[in-house]
């Protein structure tokens, strides 16, 4: 593992006389390229003791809902089966994250955590490392979410994707040796629990928006990822440059396993590698999708890591987007509508291409880029004001889409606002942000057939 993934939190000694290696795992929800993982096994090895994967499943988790946590607890089941056949203990249960892996640290040797970005999970990780500290436990933090640490590819806060795409690609290189998962040397068995358990009777337990439904298009875990995976090099990556059209089928839908951390970026990495490599994608097809996957979700997460105020329409974006919306306040809207409208069972606004994005997100949990784009731009123009639809598209982002409360979920909606972008001519309502109109869609893409699609789901 490259150095620079590794950071000691805490510099006590190792336990000898631990009784196992505690892994608390939260954002790296996986067995291969977790080098959180990789570590604390390669630790467990060294001391003769067995690993220790402890897993909470938080009784409420900011605006989740059963959909994310069935999509959670289905990554879970194919965890256990994998730890079951490494002989790891994983050891899953309900409740605050203190309060599930607190108990584990006391005869721990070592304790290691995987990197989060957001700042309420930055938030738990700073208090596990309080409490590991009254326990003189050593604490290591590991990186797995990104190919390039987030720190490594830069200190500050970037201002585009053009200035952050140099900092990565420089060094991207360093960071692809894949995370070498020892054969453990102490195995132990473990009670599969909660994990077993029907996932209706888990979510009874939880304090969450229960009237949310599970995806039936999407199914979460490891052994899904890797399949969705090998489907889309084999079928769609050839002609991912032309996957902004949303009446073609040619992106990955990647983003809830990378947002529940069911596949490494470094997996997905090495796949499009191979196909390079056997000349079985044209390289502008392969440029295009690893521009999305490294440049521009290293910028989102570049983004809520260096800047504070990644989630509050106050500061997420910049003066001149501020100054245009100022300027613009007061313009009429043409139509107007409010989160309760959108909310209703029946979708219906007058424009049938927002409808049916809000069909997809509904009923899949996803929805094309190019469709989210439009989406959120409407709701801007649709608002009484500004900060109104910021809020509005944030709520209906994280109740739905399986990747919501993602770090590229901030960074794209403060690209509806300026973020990241630049400014345009001057228009009603948009002032100098990006404008987004149905005329566009129409012009670039075949939007009739996405209508078709969506009105089969
Ligand atoms: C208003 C709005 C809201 C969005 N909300 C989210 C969100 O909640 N969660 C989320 O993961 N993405 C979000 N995006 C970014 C993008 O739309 C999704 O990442 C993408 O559509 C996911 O589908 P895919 O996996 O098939 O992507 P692909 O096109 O196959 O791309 C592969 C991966 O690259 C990354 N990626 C792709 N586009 C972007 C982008 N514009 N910015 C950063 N990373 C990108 C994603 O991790 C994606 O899985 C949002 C975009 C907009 C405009």
């Amino acid at each position: 593992m490259h150095p620079q993934r590794l950071k000691n939190r805490l510099d006590h000694p190792l336990k000898k006389d631990g009784s196992h290696v505690l892994y608390w795992m939260q954002q790296s929800q996986r067995t291969e390229n977790n080098f959180a993982l990789a570590h604390a096994a390669k630790a467990a090895n060294a001391l003769n003791v067995p690993l220790r994967v402890v897993f909470c499943v938080a009784e409420r988790f900011l605006d989740a809902n059963a959909r994310h946590y069935a999509f959670l607890l289905e990554g879970l089941k194919s965890l256990a089966a994998s730890f079951k056949r490494m002989g790891a203990e994983f050891l899953v249960e309900i409740g605050t994250f203190e309060d599930v892996v607190v108990p584990h640290m006391e005869k721990a040797a070592l304790f290691v955590m995987d990197k989060a970005y957001l700042r309420h999970l930055r938030a738990v990780r700073d208090s596990l490392c309080e409490r590991a500290d009254s326990f003189s436990l050593r604490t290591d933090e590991v990186e797995s979410e990104l190919i390039v640490p987030v720190e490594v590819a830069s200190d500050k806060v970037e201002y585009a994707a053009r200035t952050i795409r140099p900092k990565i690609l420089k060094r991207l290189e360093t960071f692809t040796e894949e995370a070498h998962l020892p054969t453990l040397r102490i195995k132990k068995a473990f009670d599969p629990g909660l994990v077993e358990a029907p996932m209706e009777d888990v979510i009874k337990k939880l304090s969450i928006d229960k009237t949310m439904k599970k995806s039936f298009y999407y199914h979460g875990g490891e052994h899904e990822a890797k399949r969705m995976l090998a489907e889309f090099v084999e079928e769609r990556l050839a002609d991912y440059h032309r996957s902004s059209d949303p009446g073609e089928d040619f992106t990955s839908k990647l983003s809830p396993y990378l947002h529940f951390g069911h596949i490494a970026p470094l997996t997905i990495y090495q796949a499009v590698e191979e196909r390079l490599a056997e000349r079985d994608v044209p390289p502008h097809a392969a440029e295009a999708f690893l521009e999305q996957l490294i440049v521009r979700r290293g910028l989102a997460f570049n983004f809520v890591y260096f800047h504070e105020g990644y989630d509050e329409f106050e500061k997420m974006t910049l003066p001149w987007a501020y100054e245009t919306m100022e300027r613009h306040l007061d313009d009429e809207r043409e139509h107007l509508y409010t989160l309760t409208d959108y909310e209703k069972e029946k979708d219906e606004t007058h424009d049938e291409y927002f409808n049916a994005a809000m069909r997809e997100m509904k009923r899949t949990g996803h929805m094309h880029n190019t469709l989210r784009m439009y989406w959120a731009k409407q709701i801007i123009r649709w608002s009484a004001d500004y900060k109104e639809a910021y809020e509005t598209i944030l709520h209906l982002n994280n109740k739905y889409l399986l990747d919501g409360r993602d770090p590229n979920t901030y960074a794209s909606v403060a690209w509806c606002f300026g973020r990241h972008d630049q400014g345009f001519e001057e228009r009603p309502v948009y002032g100098k942000l990006r404008p987004m109109v149905a005329r566009g869609l129409e012009r670039k893409f075949d939007i009739e057939r996405y209508v078709a699609y969506v009105k089969r789901l």
